[in-house]
């Protein structure tokens, strides 16, 4: 095992994982080279997850399995949003643990390595340093984490939102927004690396700007990205080296402005997609949740973007079994499921989280119930999604190829952020990285099926 070696692991969301790469770009700066066995790795790292019970849950197992393999001559560091709220629990929890950093200070991973490395402690190193916020930008890496063609983009972190369930505040501090120069010299990085799609990522993306004083800043951002990339790439030449695709995720209802839609709906490139967690339908729990009530604004927006973008992708995600949840309110929900047919839904049981301003509402609802109802609105939304899919047997559609194998490819529409949404199977070897039309030839729940339209017959050619 040579001395300056790494093995980190990322868990939870997509902004961990720029957090994640930022780490390894610091490490690899200070010398450090990436391992992907971790016996042979004398740094250890585990990027924590601390958003819910179940990614809590996980984050511990991982420890604990990495403190049961590692060798007396590895150093573990528990990093990471768990790590930020109960670093001394997880220390205390997991022996084996040599480090704990917060998410805050990522950058600081190598100070804490540095620390390590003078010797054996026979406490761990604490870095928890107060913080009021996350920070962004440090030591010159990027903030970006690069899979295959793809590419997350974080534009900000933290968040100032009220939700009574969310400790994200707790673990993150308040919203902060990265300088829009900084994103747009990145996007043109990616750009020249090649990378066909741009995923902006942020706990809240309809907020950016906002501490930089800066009025609708999410459109404004994507005006002067559209702009800065490639111009309008040439429709005929999919393969053409630029960024297709800028996809937003993390939209918070009540800021998804009229400027905002109009952007997404002037520039190809901004993906006629948006993924806008509604958390519920409720009044009355939107309100207890101290998330936006005002249901006729969310359905007026909703027609207002499918007015502008005929072809547009929703995804929401929503809370079941939330303290004090009732059959009618649940009922509720659904309906609204039924009313407006979302593309792509995700949902959560309630998980009590100590700390939010929800912990005095405790956790009512049992676990068999939250379950039941969890059963119910994904089997609802699996038909609604599936009748979604098969309206689209004969569209061609762009798909970015990201794995072929056994004279099939798979890849991903518009309409499918990575990780989350569906799959685009394609007949034939395709290489990852190319954009090809499709057209479309079966639909499943999740999932589509299709052949390369110039394989077509001439006769059946758009
Ligand atoms: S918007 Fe609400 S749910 Fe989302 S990160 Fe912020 S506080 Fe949490």
């Amino acid at each position: 095992m040579s001395k300056n070696t790494f093995h980190l692991v990322s868990l939870g969301c997509s902004k961990n994982t720029v957090d994640s790469e930022s780490m390894g770009q610091l490490l690899t700066k200070s010398g450090y080279s990436f391992v992907a066995d971790p016996s042979q790795a004398s740094i250890l790292i585990v990027n924590t997850c601390g958003f819910i019970g179940p990614a809590k849950e996980e984050s511990l197992a991982v420890l604990e399995e990495m403190a049961a393999q590692k060798s007396a001559d590895q150093y573990l560091i528990a990093a990471g949003c768990l790590t930020q709220r109960y670093g001394q629990e997880v220390a205390q929890q997991v022996s084996g643990i040599d480090g704990i950093i917060g998410t805050r200070r990522w950058m600081d991973i190598i100070d804490v390595v540095k620390q390590l490395r003078r010797g054996k402690h026979p406490e761990p190193v604490y870095h928890l340093p107060e913080a009021p916020q996350t920070v962004m930008d440090q030591g010159g890496v990027r903030r970006v984490a690069v899979q295959g063609s793809s590419a997350y983009l974080k534009i900000a972190d933290g968040c100032r939102r009220p939700c009574a369930f969310c400790a994200i505040p707790l673990i993150k501090g308040t919203a902060v927004s990265r300088p829009a120069e900084a994103i747009l010299e990145e996007a043109r990085h990616l750009q020249n690396q090649g990378v066909k799609e741009i995923i902006l990522i942020a706990q809240d993306t309809t907020d950016y700007g906002h501490d930089l004083g800066i009025k609708n800043g999410l459109a404004d951002l994507l005006t002067k990205m559209a702009a800065d990339l490639q111009q309008e790439p040439i429709a005929s030449d999919a393969n053409s080296n630029g960024v297709r695709w800028i996809r937003i995720m993390y939209a918070f209802p009540g800021y998804v402005t009229d400027q905002l839609i109009n952007v997404m709906a002037a520039h190809q490139q901004v993906l006629p997609y948006l993924d806008i967690p509604l958390q519920h339908a409720d009044p009355r729990v939107l309100r207890s949740m101290r998330r936006p009530a005002n249901m006729e604004w969310v359905h007026k927006t909703l027609e207002k973007m499918r007015g502008k973008m005929e072809d547009l992708a929703l995804r929401t995600t929503f809370i079941v079994g939330y303290p004090g949840e009732t059959e009618e309110e649940f009922q509720t929900l659904l309906d609204f499921l039924a009313e407006v047919r979302f593309d792509r839904v995700g949902a959560f049981q309630f998980s009590f989280e100590p700390g939010t301003t929800s912990e005095e509402l405790g956790d009512p609802i049992p676990a068999e119930v939250k379950q039941e109802r969890w059963e119910r609105l994904m089997a609802l939304q699996q038909g609604i999604s599936l009748e979604k899919n098969q309206a689209l047997v004969g569209k061609t559609l762009e798909v970015l190829i990201e794995g072929n194998g056994d004279g099939l490819s798979m890849g991903r529409t518009y309409r499918d952020a990575p990780e989350i949404d569906g799959l685009m199977i394609v007949e034939g070897e395709h290489s990852p990285g190319e954009m090809i039309q499709v057209r479309v030839t079966d639909a499943m729940a999740y999932d589509l099926s299709g052949i390369l339209e110039s394989d077509l017959p001439i006769v059946n050619q758009n």
